[in-house]
């Protein structure tokens, strides 16, 4: 079993509700455990134009899938909620980034681990952290302490939703 942390994100269609579909479908994926939720977390849009707020939190998974079959299921449930891919970095339900594998590193087109721009967010960062700890190693050797002392925690905000799976849609079978 290899950790994988993803990121949920949601300005569309009662994004809290989104999130919770969203930990119901990851709960539900084969080979995999869910096994943290953090807090949900809101924030401004940070796209083109005016746009809802964001509400994130961040998981995490002990998984056998490899990290492409991991990226094929995330696009799945992105799709099953809706997403529709037209602008980039526009309003979307659901989006599910694939944070960290393991200590691996991949650089491809289509998956890129670390995923590049975490660094930067602290919509990522934070919740992140709840579920992690700050000594949390990234494959470069630095800790996740180290991107959060350069990422201010400002516009951040911890909500009162809780993330939790929404009632089933189909069990897990094996
Ligand atoms: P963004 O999350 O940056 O707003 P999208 O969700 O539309 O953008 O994803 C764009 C593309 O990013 C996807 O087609 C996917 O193949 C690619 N991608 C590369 N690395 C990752 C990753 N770590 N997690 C999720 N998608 C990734
Ligand atoms: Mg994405």
């Amino acid at each position: 079993m290899t950790p994988a942390y993803v990121a949920l994100g949601s300005n569309l269609g009662e994004p809290a509700a989104q999130l919770c579909r969203a930990v119901s479908a990851l709960a539900a994926l084969p080979d995999c455990t869910l096994d943290k939720l953090s807090s949900v977390y809101s924030s401004a849009a940070l796209g083109p134009g005016t746009q809802p707020d964001y509400l994130n939190a961040v998981v995490r998974l002990q998984t056998q899938l490899t990290p492409l079959e991991l990226l094929d299921a995330l696009q799945r449930i992105e799709q099953g909620q809706g997403r529709v891919r037209d602008t980039r970095w526009g309003p979307r339900t659901l989006d599910l980034d694939l944070l960290l594998y393991g200590r691996r590193t991949i650089d491809t087109q289509r998956l890129a681990i670390p995923h590049p721009r975490m660094q930067q967010r602290h919509f990522v960062l934070y919740p992140l952290c709840e579920i992690s700890g700050k000594d949390l190693e990234f494959p470069n050797g630095a800790t996740l302490e180290t991107y959060l002392r350069q990422c201010p925690a400002e516009g951040l905000v911890k909500t009162q939703h809780q993330l939790r799976a929404d009632t089933p849609t189909h069990s897990k079978s094996h």
